[in-house]
């Protein structure tokens, strides 16, 4: 990795930073709790569907304790529609179970902490660590996968790999934001079937445009 690559990501970030000037997570919460399980039941399912659910669910679950507190069937019928209801009840139980055990009902504000609660992967726990805590780091999903490899920023295809590559090229303070613009952008306007490349702003630094326009 050189100076140019560097220097390419600080324009693609800065070009990001102008269209999407105060990216946030579209997940609604209000605290660290929240944010968790709403990451949890995001998985194989859409922001918006998550919302709708947690709407109702946050004003019956308001502690780490209420999670446990009811049987599992009960917060399987409350998270239904999000899909895989059983998997992300049974996640949610221990991972609360955890909490109460461990860390006093809080969310912890450690990676490897976050790591070892049932349902959180790296891209939740920077997701909390990012929005909650201050804590920075580059949010890789699938979106962030796509734009970084199509924009020539990585190879990688492993979120591991991408989010270590991303932190390379960026300086600290541009992480968490980083990330969460790249999301938005991924599911706006560099869709995964259909980019929308004439509208895109990162259009003069992409590799796939360029090879589009090469006829590659
Ligand atoms: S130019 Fe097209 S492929 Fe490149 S980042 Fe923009 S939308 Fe995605």
């Amino acid at each position: 990795m050189g100076q140019r690559e560097v220097e390419r990501a600080q324009i693609i970030c800065r070009a990001l930073k102008k269209t999407i000037p105060e990216p946030s997570v579209e997940l609604n919460y209000s605290n660290a709790l929240e944010l968790m399980v709403a990451t949890v039941l995001a998985a194989q399912s859409t922001d918006v569907k998550v919302n709708e659910v947690t709407a109702v669910l946050f004003k019956k679950y308001q502690h780490a304790a209420d999670y446990v507190a009811v049987e599992a069937e009960e917060l399987e019928k409350d998270i239904r529609s999000t899909g895989f209801y059983r998997q992300k009840a049974q996640n949610i139980r221990a991972a609360m179970a955890i909490l109460i055990r461990e860390y006093d009902g809080q969310v912890p504000k450690q990676m490897d902490a976050l790591l070892g609660l049932p349902g959180i992967g790296r891209k939740s726990a920077n997701v909390i660590l990012g929005n909650v805590y201050g804590v920075p780091g580059v949010v890789v999903d699938t979106h962030v996968g796509r734009v970084s490899r199509r924009l020539g920023l990585t190879a990688e295809t492993a979120p591991s790999k991408v989010e270590k590559v991303l932190a390379q090229l960026l300086p600290v303070e541009e992480w968490t934001a980083f990330g969460q613009r790249v999301v938005l952008h991924g599911r706006y306007v560099c869709k995964a079937r259909k980019p929308r490349c004439d509208e895109c702003v990162l259009m003069p630094h992409c590799d796939y445009f360029a090879r589009q326009i090469a006829g590659a």
